[in-house]
C-alpha cells in the first residue's frame, strides 16, 4: 500500500510539472516520528527540513549513515551556541540571519572540513519580531560572508508576512536574487509554493501538505 504522504508528495510534483516548473521540495518533517517519515525515504525522497537542532539530531544521525545520499535543511532559528552540532548533519542551513552566526559558522566549518549550503533569510517584510536581514543591508552582509568568512552562500530564504500581499514579496526576493547574483530561493510553504514557484523559487518547504496537520 502507497502510503499519504507519498501519495501526496507526487502530487505536488506532479502539479509542478504540470505548470512546466521545477523546484527542489523539501518535505518538512519536524515533529513528525521517523516512522512516518520512512515511506518517503523508501520511495527515494532525498530533501527534508527540520527546525529544532535536538530533534534533528535525535531523529536523524543514525539513518543519515544508512541513507547517505539524504540532505538535510536546517530551516528554523539558529542559535550560535548549537552550530557545533549541526555540522556535518545538516547540509543546508536556511536561517542565516546574523554576523555573529556567521562568524560563528565560519569558524566551525573550517574545524570540521565540511562546508554547509547557506541561505541567507530576509526580512522580506521588514517586521520588527522577525528574524532575516534587511534587504537594505544584504549587499555589506553578503560581502562579509562571502570575502571575509568563505561561507558557501547559495541563495535567499524567506518566511513572508502572514497578511499582506505574498505575491509582492516573493517577487521582491527574485528580485534581490538577481541583484546578488544568486542562484537560490526557498520559499513557498503548503498554503504558498505554488505562488512562490511563479517567482522561481528553486527549494520550496512543505510540510503539512504532505504529512498531514502537526499537533
Ligand atoms: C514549518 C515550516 C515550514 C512548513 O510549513 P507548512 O505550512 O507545514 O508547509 C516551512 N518553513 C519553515 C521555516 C517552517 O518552520
Amino acid at each position: 500500500m502507497i502510503h499519504k504522504s507519498v501519495n501526496n508528495l507526487v502530487a505536488i510534483q506532479k502539479e509542478i510539472q504540470q505548470k512546466k516548473k521545477e523546484a527542489e521540495i523539501i518535505a518538512v518533517s519536524k515533529t513528525f516520528p521517523i516512522n512516518q517519515i520512512y515511506p518517503l525515504i523508501n520511495h527515494g525522497h532525498k530533501h527534508y527540513g527540520e527546525n529544532k537542532v535536538q530533534e534533528a539530531l535525535e531523529k536523524w544521525a543514525d539513518i543519515k549513515n544508512d541513507f547517505p545520499d539524504i540532505k538535510l535543511h536546517l530551516i528554523g532559528k539558529l542559535q550560535t551556541n548549537k552550530v557545533k552540532y549541526i555540522l556535518p548533519l545538516f547540509d543546508y542551513i536556511h536561517s542565516l540571519d546574523n554576523i555573529k552566526l556567521a562568524e560563528k559558522i565560519s569558524l566551525e566549518q573550517e574545524k570540521k572540513k565540511f562546508k554547509p549550503k547557506i541561505f541567507i533569510q530576509v526580512n522580506i517584510g521588514e517586521e520588527s519580531q522577525k528574524s532575516g536581514i534587511d534587504p537594505m543591508n544584504l549587499a555589506s552582509f553578503l560581502d562579509n560572508c562571502r570575502q571575509q568568512l568563505n561561507l558557501d552562500i547559495v541563495g535567499l530564504m524567506c518566511i513572508p508576512p502572514i497578511s499582506g500581499d505574498t505575491n509582492k514579496f516573493f517577487k521582491e526576493m527574485h528580485n534581490l536574487k538577481n541583484q546578488h547574483n544568486l542562484s537560490n530561493l526557498s520559499m513557498g510553504m503548503s498554503s504558498d509554493y505554488m505562488e512562490a514557484i511563479n517567482h522561481e523559487a528553486t527549494f520550496v518547504r512543505i510540510g503539512s501538505k504532505i504529512f498531514g496537520a502537526r499537533d
